[in-house]
């Protein structure tokens, strides 16, 4: 046999071991037999270095070391679930799905598990890529480390589609979890807190060799792609089997929400026989064309929900209440307590939300309280032991006057939330408001840290963000942890804002309640930040989706002449406040105040690319069809409820490719 075929040979008996024992719980040969042949491959491959093949057994070990890791786009965007916490919440969910698919409706149920999520690409047949979620839009480039990760395939076998994504969990069990910590006894080093944390912070370590020394593991849910041929959820899950992932088997079709309460009883129980982390049941609707009728909203899809197994609970002693003032000037209140283990973290502090949270606990200095954590989420406290309490305890005061600047708090009609108005002249809001706009989601200033910006505010060189771009190099150096290098970085990374699109601007402006979404429609709608500050409140309640709430803000944010004069000195220093040709680009308002439904399947666009055609047109993109629907986009396979209300409210459809001639795309 020559030394090709040998090497080929081997490569394939050591995949099908390594799938024998890392995914499928079941080896066929002794580690010994396993470890002789992966040498006999590494000798040879050594003598042959022109077969090399970065997808080899032998690639496992690592030894790639990645200094930065690189930013991927993600071809199909990361979404993160919405939650539920009970049989009503999930009776809701399946009502307001049900107004929106037609047809009996059937749910996968599947184990929430804990870890780092993870986007594999394969290409016939081979891994490509593994990125991280990120934000969701974006994460990062670690296939070194993910190919050193056992029971992810670098080849699959079976009848695999040519390119598609697929998405899973990196998971750290609990007994190579419990053993890395042994060893770090042993080192005397300190402990890893959690699996979670744990698996998450192996993908970003630089040295794969390290990385392949723990025992990660990564279970697959969904798979992603154009034209893949598989019809539900429950089918892909088998095919991803097939191919040779790791899908765990505790999966299940169901056909009601009683059904899948039934299953959450089951594993709420057994799940602490897992060998690694759960925390919740994944619900999703399992016909892939009811998801597609179904989408998403900003986060999350409507196709899916998450149930949260409860949370663990302890009790501990509140040591004192303190307020933070956040960069709106919204006061938080939070509870100081006598630190205490829950779901492996030490419990320090937790939210007490406002002052009717307060009130309504009754919650006391000196009270023995329950605390409750569950996930990422803050811990939570959810009542006080009175039968504990001191009879020298006194009824909570909440403040009148902000902590920070002394300034008389406000609180609007309706609010749960109290104010400090002091705007301009409270330090937190200051800082924050400047955190904001360096934030890597507004101006993504690099260089500049939140820390810096509270030195820089309160060694009064800045007093907000358009003070950032007249900042000198000789007023930085002398700061404290700046030298020549990093102060020419910041300065650097401030000049580089200039460019930053006109709706990441609009954003990092930090208006109450002018997030990401609303900042993009008034972009989109105004076009320049001229446009905007001169429009009515009347007109602002107009543009799609922009309530009362978000109007009034508006207004307010450019009624006060301090803002409009920060606004004119950004102007000045070259940030972008109007959208750039480029984005105007296929823009038109040809379907202004319409109204649109698209449903079924199309050939020659894509739904999502549909979407934004409309979208970009001025058009508004409805889920449900009512008498406010202007027109419906049918393609193929349009369900028989939709039709029947189209037909009863005489609603025109049109084809794709009628639509496509109204907007005079083609
Ligand atoms: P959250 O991070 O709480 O919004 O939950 C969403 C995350 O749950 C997803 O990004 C996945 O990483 C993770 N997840 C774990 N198990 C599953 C599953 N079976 N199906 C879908 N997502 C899952
Ligand atoms: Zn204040």
């Amino acid at each position: 046999m020559g030394a090709e075929q040998k090497i080929n040979q081997l490569r394939n008996e050591l995949r099908v071991h390594n799938h024998n024992y890392y995914v499928l719980d079941n080896p066929t040969i002794s580690d010994y037999e396993f470890d002789l042949k992966l040498k006999e491959l590494q000798a040879l491959e050594v003598q042959h270095p022109e077969f090399f093949d970065a997808n080899s057994p032998t690639q496992r070990v690592g030894g790639e070391v990645t200094k930065n890791f690189e930013t991927v786009t993600h071809e199909f965007r990361m979404y993160s679930l919405d939650n539920s916490y009970s049989k009503e919440d999930l009776q809701d969910w399946e009502t307001r799905i049900k107004k929106l698919v037609d047809g009996d409706i059937q749910y996968t149920c599947e184990l929430k598990y804990d870890g780092a999520s993870m986007s594999l690409t394969y290409e016939n047949g081979l891994l490509q890529r593994a990125v991280t979620r990120g934000d969701g839009f974006q994460g990062d480039n670690v296939t070194a480390n993910v190919k050193t990760i056992r029971s992810v395939p670098l080849h699959l076998k079976g009848d695999y589609p040519p390119k598609f994504e697929i998405r899973g969990e990196i998971v750290l069990p609990f007994d190579g979890f419990n053993k890395m910590n042994e060893e770090r006894i042993a080192n005397g080093e300190e402990l890893y807190r959690n699996p979670r944390n744990t698996a998450s912070g192996s993908l970003k370590l630089q040295d794969s060799a390290e990385v392949a020394k723990r025992p990660l593991e990564c279970l697959l849910y969904n798979i992603k792609g154009q034209n893949i041929g598989i019809r539900t959820q429950y089918e892909s899950l088998e095919k991803a089997r097939a191919w040779g992932f790791k899908v765990p088997d505790a999966s299940k079709l169901v056909n009601s929400i009683d059904e899948v309460l039934n299953f959450v009883a089951y594993w709420d129980v057994e799940r602490h026989n897992l060998p690694y982390e759960t925390d919740g049941v994944v619900i999703k609707v399992n016909d892939l064309q009811q998801q597609e009728e179904l989408g998403y909203t900003a986060k999350a899809p409507r196709w899916a929900i998450a149930y949260k197994f409860k949370a663990e609970q302890v009790s501990t002693k509140l040591k004192s209440i303190t307020y933070q003032v956040g960069r709106t000037g919204a006061i938080t209140p939070v509870a100081n307590l006598v630190p205490v283990e829950l779901a492996g973290t030490t419990v320090k502090r937790a939210s007490l939300h406002n002052a009717d949270q307060i009130e309504k606990l009754d919650i006391r200095v000196g009270d023995e309280v329950y605390v409750e954590k569950g996930g990422e989420i803050i811990p939570k406290i959810l009542g006080v032991d009175l039968s504990k309490r001191l009879e020298t305890s006194e009824a909570t005061n909440y403040i009148t006057f902000c902590p920070e600047c002394g300034t008389e708090l406000i609180r609007k009609d309706g609010e749960a939330q109290h104010y400090c108005p002091n705007y301009n002249g409270c330090n937190p809001q200051i800082i924050g408001r400047i955190q904001h706009y360096i934030s890597r989601k507004a101006m993504d200033i690099d260089g500049l840290g939140g820390e810096t910006v509270a030195m820089l505010v309160n060694e009064g060189l800045i007093k907000n963000y358009s003070d950032l771009y007249e900042l000198t190099k000789e007023q930085i150096i002398p700061l404290e942890r700046m030298a020549e290098k990093s102060a020419d970085n910041l300065l650097d990374g401030i000049a580089k804002s200039t460019q930053i699109p006109f709706e990441r601007v609009l954003f990092a402006l930090g208006i109450r309640y002018v997030g990401e979404t609303v900042a993009k429609k008034l972009a989109k709608h105004y076009k320049s930040i001229d446009a905007i500050s001169s429009a009515t409140e009347e007109e602002l309640v107009n543009v799609d989706e922009i309530g009362v709430k978000i109007a009034e803000s508006v207004i307010d944010f450019f009624g006060s002449p301090e803002n409009r004069l920060i606004i004119e000195r950004l102007k000045q220093f070259g940030v972008q406040l109007e959208l750039s040709a480029e984005a105007l680009e296929g823009q038109t308002n040809k379907l202004e105040g319409q109204t649109i439904v698209v449903t079924g399947v199309f050939e020659s666009i894509s739904r999502t690319d549909l979407k934004k055609l409309i979208e970009d047109n001025g058009g508004k993109v409805s889920s449900s069809i009512s008498s406010k629907t202007s027109f419906i986009v049918a393609g193929a396979n349009m369900g028989p409820s939709k039709k029947e209300k189209a037909e009863k409210l005489q609603t025109t459809i049109l084809n794709e490719y009628e639509f496509l001639q109204k907007i005079e795309y083609m």
